[in-house]
């Protein structure tokens, strides 16, 4: 987030109109910025490399954690985003209600694009919206956030272990989860903790290897496609894929 407040411009700003600039004529032609010239405000804040956006991030998250979250003006923030966005990551996150991106890595408005399904796994609507975020969009970073005692897991799990059905469509859910399940049945440890871990391995796995757009990103050192745990109670998030 570029500072609101008082200071001159920072380093990321200078950098995000560095970049802005090399990189106008694609997203115009991708319709990204479809009035850019009637609004010359740049919107909030990217970065240059996957590593960048990685740290951005993460840095984001240490703020959280020790709750000295920035002061942000949202009213701003909605006038800057007016014509175009520029999120400098997308977060494929389990839709529990306990875990909100833009708090988790205190984000403003137009930072994140962020992508939410129970049980944080791959659908085509979401391997959908993740390559639009990436090609179109400009995000430089992926990240796949699972999370402590995830219900969805623990349904996959239930299925496995007991042949559980649920109503609706919440079986395709569990259905989902299944296989990241069983690769970890007689693993060591905690079951869910594991299940939970390898879910996210596997949806990284299947980000890198299962779309030829990201894979191009990947190619071109344009994207990153890392997975990380939640941590419920301290609000941390682990790297751990
Ligand atoms: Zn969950």
């Amino acid at each position: 987030m570029y500072d609101l407040c008082d200071k001159p411009p920072s380093d990321e700003r200078r950098n995000f109109l560095r970049l802005a600039t090399a990189s106008a004529g694609a997203l115009l032609l991708s319709g990204a910025l479809p009035n850019a010239s009637a609004n010359p405000t740049p919107t909030p804040l990217t970065v240059l490399n996957p590593a960048q956006a990685l740290a951005r991030l993460m840095e984001g998250n240490k703020r959280y954690v020790a709750d000295v979250t920035k002061r942000r003006d949202l009213m701003v923030e909605r006038d800057t985003l007016l014509n175009s966005q520029h999120p400098f990551a997308a977060v494929l996150a389990c839709a529990d209600s306990r875990i909100a991106p833009e708090y988790v890595f205190d984000s403003g408005l137009g930072e994140l694009f962020s992508v939410r399904v129970a049980g944080n796994f791959v659908t085509d609507e979401v391997l959908a919206s993740l390559e639009y975020a990436i090609t179109e969009l400009g995000s430089l970073l992926i990240l796949v956030l699972g999370h402590e005692r995830c219900g969805a897991v623990a349904a996959g799990i239930k299925a496995v272990n007991h042949n559980t059905t649920f109503p609706g469509k919440i079986q395709g859910l569990a259905d989902a989860i299944k296989p990241s399940v069983s690769k970890v049945l007689h693993a060591p440890g905690n079951l869910l903790d594991n299940a939970i871990e390898q879910n996210v391995r596997d949806t990284v796995a299947r980000l890198k290897s299962e779309s030829r757009l990201l894979a191009n990103a990947l190619a071109a050192e344009k994207l990153s496609i890392v997975g990380a745990i939640y941590r419920l109670h301290s609000g941390a998030v682990d790297l751990i894929a």
